[in-house]
């Protein structure tokens, strides 16, 4: 079985490893590269395979970077399903249709020059009518039910907590090996996992075995403050510039971190007393069609909430609205913001400033130091919000030139995803070591020392994916092969159970040796056959037990023949 890197693997964006079976070719994720023109580009470049040779795709979740080629896959002539959660199918629905339109207002826009100056024309990378088309294939499946979705193949979808509908993907895959028997090669792809206590998600969920693991490493080298604290900025950094006059701009992606600030403002506006009062006659704007219409996919798939937006929801309150919201209707409204003087709150898209109403907030607020930008997600290389997060002062919004004297914060206790200790976390929880683990989806010096703590703190060495590449999966030291699951998981815990009796066992015969030695001469002859008695039967016992456990099956379960750790 082979694994072919092909996105996210030099860098954060485009998403997409294909794994070869002896019977199927499958996608994990097939996500857009971004962050600037040239990341944007390698989207033109064919895909190292033929789209219509995959025989399905599993989705971690609806964000542009790893579900923004299907429509692409799709034109190229893929035409089977694309399995993901429910709320994934409704939001990538958005995602994909905005994304196709942004790239075609795009391409419009830069066509009017390339006219002018006698270039040629460029084609949109794909097209709305593309975008509906891939979703057709969109095959929803519930979470935490394990399906077996071709002969042989099974997978099961489990919270990643890190954009509603994110999953950690597990994967079984039946292979016939060399003997003719049927082997089972189980891998784990993490998607993007989520951070500990987001709101309105449940926690990332743990797994426990994997004989393969490829796992996210966006923030390997980073720690992030706690999200309390992140709250405290937000309210702080709003009240000081609306105090002032001022307008807050926040960029914000409009699927998932729109509805985290939503539900933050709802929650200061519930419980920080000052905000409410500072912020009582202020309008908080949303100014983003997308943003709008991922608010209801929020809304009707509250199946997916954690305990505490599920009792807001059962309080009859809606956990990520509040009064002073409004939903910027238009175009026209939109405009408006920019000649509308009083305080004001605008939260819109792109999240990374790169497309969308956000640009034309950007340029309108910037210049002015009443005014604030917070920053509340993660900012790529090569992006204008990276730019301004950096510290840049002099930048320029549609070829025009724009001195920045706004106050920026950029709060970083709102990540989506695990910093490097959630991540350390999440992989020391597989028992045993999973045979391998592939760093993808981070900065080149993200994975780099991310691997090394792996390796210092735990003495796990993971592989550090640097650039597109494949992996071998059937060969190399270390894969362990587990098969089925359910039964290895008992086979763990049993044979822990035999280590703990043979230590207690060896600790009753020290007891008992040292006894024998303190009572030198005056021990009988009849006291020393009941001390050997009691030897001899927990010796027999201990030995039963051991030999009952090794016949549960240890010989089958651990095929390549390495002992369980
Ligand atoms: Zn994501």
């Amino acid at each position: 079985m082979k694994i072919r890197f092909c996105g996210a693997a030099d860098g954060v964006t485009g998403s997409c490893h294909l794994i070869e079976t002896d019977r199927y070719k499958f996608l994990l994720d097939c996500g857009l590269f971004q962050g600037g023109r040239k990341s944007e580009e390698r989207n033109r470049v064919p895909f190292p395979f033929n789209p219509s040779e995959i025989d399905f795709v599993l989705l971690s979740h609806a964000h542009a970077d790893h579900c923004g080629r299907l429509p692409l896959l799709v034109k190229q002539g893929f035409r089977s399903q694309i399995y993901c959660t429910d709320a994934t199918a409704d939001l990538a629905d958005i995602i994909l249709r905005d994304s196709a339109y942004i790239n075609q207002r795009e391409v419009e826009y830069r066509n009017k020059k390339n006219h002018r100056l006698g270039r040629k024309l460029e084609e949109p990378v794909y097209t709305i009518n593309d975008a509906i088309e891939a979703v057709k294939y969109l095959s929803p499946v519930f979470y935490g039910q394990k399906k077996e979705i071709r002969d042989g193949i099974t997978v099961r979808f489990n919270e990643a907590g890190h954009m509603l509908g994110s999953s950690i993907l597990e994967i079984w895959i039946d292979e016939t090996g060399k003997d003719g028997k049927i082997e089972t090669t189980k891998i784990v792809f993490s998607g993007d996992l989520g951070t500990t206590g987001r709101p309105i998600l449940r926690d990332p969920e743990q797994i426990r075995e994997a004989d393969a693991v490829i796992m996210e490493t966006t923030y390997g080298d980073r720690v992030h403050p706690p999200a309390a604290s992140g709250i405290r900025e937000l309210s702080e950094a709003v009240q000081k510039t609306i105090k002032r006059g001022g307008t807050v701009v926040i960029p914000a992606f409009a699927v998932g971190r729109t509805q985290d600030v939503l539900y933050y403002f709802n929650r200061l506006y519930s419980n920080d007393p000052d905000f409410a009062k500072t912020m009582k006659d202020i309008r908080v704007y949303v100014d983003s069609p997308m943003a709008e219409a991922a608010t209801e996919v929020f809304k009707k798939n509250a199946q997916d909430y954690d305990e505490e937006a599920r009792d807001m929801l059962m309080e009859g309150k809606n956990p990520i609205s509040f009064e002073n919201l409004v939903f910027v209707k238009d175009v026209f409204e939109s405009q408006a913001l920019n000649h509308d003087s009083r305080p004001k709150v605008i939260i819109s898209a792109s999240g990374m400033c790169e497309a969308g109403r956000i640009k034309h907030h950007l340029k309108h607020n910037l210049w002015d130091s009443r005014n604030s930008v917070i920053f509340v997600g993660y900012q790529a290389a090569g992006t204008l919000g990276r730019l301004i997060v950096d510290g840049e002062r002099d930048i320029r919004i549609f070829g025009e030139p724009i001195h920045i004297a706004a106050e920026i914060f950029n709060l970083r206790g709102f990540s989506g995803h695990a910093d490097r200790e959630g991540l350390f976390r999440w992989i020391t929880s597989f028992n045993p070591v999973p045979g391998k683990i592939f760093l993808v989806h981070g900065e080149q010096e993200s994975k780099k020392a991310f691997a090394e703590y792996l390796e210092k703190k735990a003495g796990i060495k993971p592989i550090a994916v640097m650039e597109e590449s494949s992996a071998d999966l059937s060969e190399g030291r270390g894969l362990r092969r587990v098969s089925p699951d359910k039964r290895s998981e008992k086979l763990d815990e049993l044979i822990s159970l035999r280590e703990k009796l043979v230590k207690i066992h060896h600790g009753l015969e020290h007891i008992l040796y040292t006894t024998t030695l303190a009572a030198d001469e005056n021990m009988t002859s009849d006291r020393i056959s009941e001390i050997d008695e009691i030897i001899s039967n927990l010796e027999k016992d201990t030995l039963n037990l051991g030999s009952a456990v090794t016949d549960f099956g240890e010989p089958e379960a651990y095929q390549a023949g390495e002992e369980p750790k």
